[in-house]
């Protein structure tokens, strides 16, 4: 490539002459030139929206990329496609969930660096601290960050599955179980609601000794206080992950009417 002869372009939209910058040649033919673009208005208007049509495509790619990942990973942690839906920037705000979304967002913009360590997200049934988790968890995902999903509820259930002669269904859970432990961030849905037997009662406390031990993130909905939910708990060992807890979350209180499809009822 290298630049040859002077020939001043024409503005289309001015009719102005240009100055040539570069012609680019092969074999000694001309086969591009580039002319000094004109300042007039419609000249200058035409450049911006050329740059931002290339921003506009560019930023569509990457959000394809992200929604594939993030799709990948929500399958990884046992989340249906559904729960993509909610992006963190995307939630509607008011006064009963922006303290949450800001703290979550925190969390998610390296929480460390903030001192956040967990988010406890305590409020009423369907009042959209699941909504907040799950935008948490896509948020990740766009992050490349691993994430580890457990409904409460679904806890029991689980344990009784993987001490079952089911050899597919306890490798199942064994990897479910081995992926969400692995995972940068804990999401833990619904706290509180899972059985309290001494079994359920020993996982809960093995993901949060992991969560402590290796530094994960922790993010928790529930009914209930931190301090309400350690009560749930006999003896010693309420007061021992109370200390824990405390010193890992910082609690957000989501109430306000249902919150259903994004809005408020
Ligand atoms: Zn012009």
């Amino acid at each position: 490539m290298e630049t040859s002869e002077k020939i001043d372009g024409i503005c289309p939209y001015c009719g102005s002459a240009q100055k040539l910058l570069q012609a680019l040649t092969f074999q000694g033919q001309v086969f591009k030139r580039i002319w000094k673009p004109c300042t007039c208005e419609a000249s200058v208007k035409s450049l911006q929206e050329a740059e931002q049509a290339e921003k506009d495509i560019e930023s569509k790619r990457r959000e394809r990329e992200i929604l594939s990942e993030a799709r990948i990973k929500f399958r990884e942690a046992g989340l249906p496609e559904t729960a993509l839906n909610r992006k963190l920037a995307n939630l509607q705000h008011d006064d009963h969930n922006t303290e949450a979304i800001r703290k979550a967002e925190l969390l998610c913009g390296g929480g460390f660096a903030f001192g956040i360590k967990g988010l406890w997200l305590q409020g009423p049934v369907g009042t959209g601290k699941t909504t907040v988790l799950l935008a948490i968890a896509r948020e990740m995902a766009a992050r490349s960050r691993r994430f580890g999903y457990v409904y409460a509820g679904q806890v029991q259930r689980s344990l009784i599955a993987s001490s079952t002669a089911d050899w597919e269904l306890k490798s199942e859970i064994e990897r479910r179980l081995s992926y969400f432990l692995n995972a940068d961030v804990y999401l833990l849905d619904d706290l509180g609601v899972e059985t309290r037997n001494p079994a359920t009662d020993s996982l809960i406390l093995d993901i949060f000794n992991t969560a402590i031990d290796r530094h994960k993130f922790v993010c928790v909905t529930s009914n209930y206080t931190i301090r309400e939910y350690c009560n749930l708990y006999e003896g010693m060992t309420g007061q021992r992950i109370y200390r824990r807890l405390a010193a890992m979350c910082v609690t957000e209180t989501i109430g306000g009417t249902m919150w259903i499809d994004g809005a408020r009822t």
